[in-house]
């Protein structure tokens, strides 16, 4: 979560505020104020219908993330981006006929060609353009959050 508290976190925290419930777990219900009508407790959980009950909006925001964006194919992105860089197919007596320079470097540089991704996933990570909630599990375009946050974001006037 690191990341994502950096980028946008008082805005994903306040949708997930709003799309749940505080709940007393002891009396199984949803509340409405800041104590339990039933057993007075204030130490409550957030609800989320269907999906489930815990303390904190941490796991709403990685389901509301996890459910809504897609993760962004980074070594996809990658490739591509370096066919557009070196888009010049190598002419070595037509040894490689039919591929890219990227699909050579991947082909033959296996350690370098993973490097270089890395190295393009870190550099975005650090500029903000993508996040991670899992470690580098899967990663996510800020862009898509920006427009998540500006479609459910219900502004309090
Ligand atoms: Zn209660």
């Amino acid at each position: 979560m690191e990341n994502i508290n950096r980028i946008y976190a008082e805005e994903i925290t306040e949708i997930a505020f709003q799309k749940s419930k505080p709940y007393c777990y002891q009396c199984s219900i949803i509340v409405n104020q800041k104590y339990c009508p039933s057993c007075n407790t204030d130490d409550l959980m957030r609800l989320v219908e269907g999906v489930g009950n815990e303390y904190g909006v941490e796991w709403i925001i990685e389901h509301l993330i996890n459910t809504n964006l897609k993760p962004v194919d980074m070594e996809t992105e990658f490739h591509e981006l370096l066919e557009e860089l070196y888009p010049e197919p190598p002419n070595l007596c037509g040894a490689w006929v039919g591929q890219s320079q990227a699909d050579i470097l991947k082909d033959y540089d296996p350690a370098q060609y993973r490097q270089m991704l890395l190295n393009e996933i870190d550099n975005r990570e650090q500029d903000g353009v993508i996040f991670t909630i899992d470690n580098g599990g899967k990663y996510y375009s800020s862009t898509d959050l920006i427009e998540f946050i500006d479609e459910n974001l219900e502004v309090i006037k």
